[in-house]
């Protein structure tokens, strides 16, 4: 049987990287060479064991990669030797809420996310893709696997914060947590037409990137409560938006406390624990307001359009990738990743060294810094 190196999860605090069988494709699947993958927040999560999945997976939900294989019924469609990425969210595209528009929830709660949660994962030399006709997506020619790294999750998350708070133009915009997908969501702010854009975080580096990505102005709470000052930015009504990009009480409750009546906390975080709603911020239950939840939006369709936007100059989100390290590597590419060390943001993964390329000048300035 024909194997592959793949970084499994053995169990809490332990992954490692392990011989495995490669994937064949049955009908309507592909398997596809990763060239380029990446660590989420979500994959820390699951390693701490605050996200339970089965021992002996394979994490990962981002990837970048080459067609390899494909199973009956695809002919005509793809070939073999095409670059591809595909959504962190694979949809089917047939089952009930598929076809209630709301693929990411395919099958059931969060089912659409499958990679690295219910099925193997692309920390890995192959990855079998499942329904690849709705969710294998060709990379225009000219984009780099870095270019486009970002799109199956971060890119899609991040932007899906704006577009299900349905900002309108001349919004005024709160982001709470300005990591990666905060960093995402306020870009997504931008894009959306919001007129007035806040990043909110405790650490000055993500901050200053927050500007570089639309903040107009940023707030830091150890300065001072963020309510007031935002309500002080807004003629004291708060922000008509404000997207949740962490997943902790604090930040859920001071995006809740944020917004004026009738306005919308979009939340992106992944909460764990109970989540509480203080009666005199949400007005008594009366003022209006909306609380709206997204999963990453997948499927071929939104990584076609995430990635136009890059091939357009839309957006440029290489300044995210802050860090490069072989996929044998990922025991110094999870510790740098989970601590943010080095002012990491986010790092790519290569399954082939060789293929890694130099370090160049997107690099954020200054995240060397604790190397
Ligand atoms: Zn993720
Ligand atoms: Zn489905």
């Amino acid at each position: 049987m024909a194997t592959m190196k793949a970084v499994v999860f053995e169990r809490k605090d332990h992954i490692a990287v392990r011989e495995v069988p490669k994937p064949a494709p049955g009908p309507g699947q592909a398997v596809i060479r990763i060239t380029a993958t990446t660590i989420c927040g979500t994959d820390v999560h699951i390693v701490r064991g605050e996200y339970p999945v089965k021992a002996g997976l394979t994490l990962g939900h981002e990837p970048v990669g080459v067609i390899d294989a494909l199973g009956a019924g695809l002919e005509g469609e793809y070939q073999v030797g095409q670059r591809v990425i595909v959504g962190a969210i694979t949809p089917c595209g047939q089952c009930f809420y598929c076809l209630n528009g709301v693929s990411s929830q395919c099958g059931g709660p969060i089912g659409g996310w499958k990679f690295g949660n219910t099925i193997n994962g692309a920390w890995a030399e192959y990855l079998l893709v499942p329904d690849a006709r709705a969710n294998l997506a060709p990379i225009p020619d000219g984009l780099t696997d870095e270019q486009v790294l970002l799109c199956p999750d971060i890119f899609s998350t991040g932007l899906s914060g704006a577009e299900s708070g349905h900002i309108r133009v001349g919004d005024a915009v709160a982001v709470f947590a300005e990591g990666p997908i905060g960093l995402c969501a306020t870009l997504g702010a931008k894009l959306m037409g919001a007129s007035l854009i806040v990043g909110v975080d405790q650490n000055e580096d993500r901050l200053a990137i927050a500007r570089r990505f639309g903040a107009d102005v940023v707030l830091n709470p150890g300065d001072g409560d963020v309510v007031s000052r935002l309500k002080a930015l807004t003629g004291g009504r708060g922000v008509d938006v404000a997207i949740e990009a962490l997943g902790r009480q604090e930040t859920f409750e001071s995006a809740l406390r944020s917004i004026r009546a009738g306005g919308t906390l979009s939340s992106l975080g992944v909460y764990s624990g109970k989540l509480v709603a203080p009666y005199e911020a949400i007005y008594a239950g009366l003022a209006d307001q909306k609380i709206v939840t997204t999963l990453c939006p997948g499927g071929k369709e939104r990584m076609r359009r995430l990635m136009a936007m890059i091939a357009h100059g839309r957006v440029d989100l290489a300044p995210l990738v802050t860090h490069r390290f072989a996929l044998d590597d990922i025991a110094e590419a999870y510790d740098v990743f989970s601590h943010q060390r080095g002012g990491a943001l986010k790092v790519a993964l290569y399954p082939d060294r060789a293929s890694m390329p130099a370090r160049t000048a997107t690099v954020v300035e200054g995240t060397d810094r604790d190397c």
